[in-house]
């Protein structure tokens, strides 16, 4: 699937790429290093995403030459959708007419587009675009190695993750070669909160429940607007709950502006929450995974901790 991937590339000059809204480490990461890749390829590239680039990933480099918009109006032969496993996930209009290559590693990953790279096992979508590179001879700058050392990092959870494994740091031994400086690049992603990020810390913490070894915490719009703190500042938080010694599961509810649910879900490797999102009608990984569910909050809660109660490696 590369080489097809590789082929369709080839045959075209302008691209845009994007990846799914609300975008992470992993979907920032992607895009930019694929971005200077097919640049270097001697293409025309665009990375253009739904919403902006998270303070936190805002240092890595051409950061600033995302687009940001709802619609995808320019010329492109083709669109590379990265990190993303339906085109809705992207929530921009104007994808549906065009050529789309999907480059994924979601469990959930759906063939969706007219080519369909998916590797499950890959620790990230941005270790795909480093294969990308490879199979094309183009010359992994520090700009690229940042770009996916980033995207490495945070999707591996600190290379924390079940998955990670020798092929892994072999990947990050080649990218710190390659230029990417962990220290910088970890300093960027964990020393580069706003205040009003660490205050909706403090109020989800202070709604922490416990069952088992459940954890779930949440945060309403008024504790969101009392903190001053934006979506991209919810990113992290679920992890402070799954980090208590006998939790294995890990929820975070965040309500949006209409009075429905976010949920994250995080598991230590004993449960694959990826089916308890997919239930909802959401997706993602084994360990992490997403969803969306109608309010209030005691019912969301409800909902799921009852499918979480329900799995076996669980009671
Ligand atoms: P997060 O909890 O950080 O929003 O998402 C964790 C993982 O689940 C990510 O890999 C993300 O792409 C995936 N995910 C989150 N929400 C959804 C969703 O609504 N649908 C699908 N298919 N995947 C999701």
């Amino acid at each position: 699937m590369l080489k097809q991937v590789l082929q369709e590339i080839e045959q075209r000059q302008r691209f845009l790429l994007t990846s799914h809204a609300r975008p992470d480490g992993d979907a920032i990461g992607s895009a930019l290093a694929c971005s200077q890749i097919l640049r270097l390829m001697g293409k025309e590239a665009e990375v253009v995403l739904r919403d902006g680039v998270p303070r936190i990933y805002q240092p890595l480099p051409f950061a600033d030459t995302v687009i940001t918009t709802d619609r995808v109006n320019g010329k492109y032969e083709a669109a590379i959708i990265l990190e993303c496993d339906s085109v809705q996930r992207t929530r921009l209009q104007g994808l549906e007419d065009r050529f789309l290559i999907n480059i994924d590693h979601h469990l959930s990953g759906r063939p969706f587009a007219h080519v369909n790279w998916i590797e499950p096992q890959a620790v990230a979508t941005a270790e795909l675009v480093y294969k990308l590179a490879r199979e094309a001879g183009v010359k992994i700058s520090p700009e690229i190695a940042t770009c996916i050392y980033t995207a490495v990092l945070t999707d591996t959870g600190s290379f924390m993750f079940e998955g990670t494994n020798e092929h892994t740091f072999a990947l990050a031994r080649e990218l710190v070669l390659a230029g990417a400086n962990p220290a910088h690049c970890a300093r960027s992603v964990y020393f580069g909160h706003s205040t009003a990020k660490l205050r909706l810390l403090g109020a989800a913490l202070s709604n922490l429940h416990r069952e088992g070894a459940l954890a779930w915490i949440w945060v309403t719009q008024e504790q969101m607007q009392a903190a001053g703190a934006k979506e991209e500042d919810c990113e992290g938080l679920v992890n402070y709950a799954l980090s208590i010694y006998d939790v294995e599961v890990a929820a975070f509810f965040r309500e949006l502006p209409d009075r429905r649910f976010r949920v994250s879900l995080r598991s230590k490797g004993k449960l694959n929450v990826s089916t308890i999102a997919e239930h909802f009608g959401g997706g993602g990984h084994q360990c992490a995974s997403g969803c969306s569910l109608d309010g209030p909050l005691s019912i969301a809660v409800a909902r799921v901790v009852e499918q979480l109660r329900a799995r076996q490696p669980l009671q």
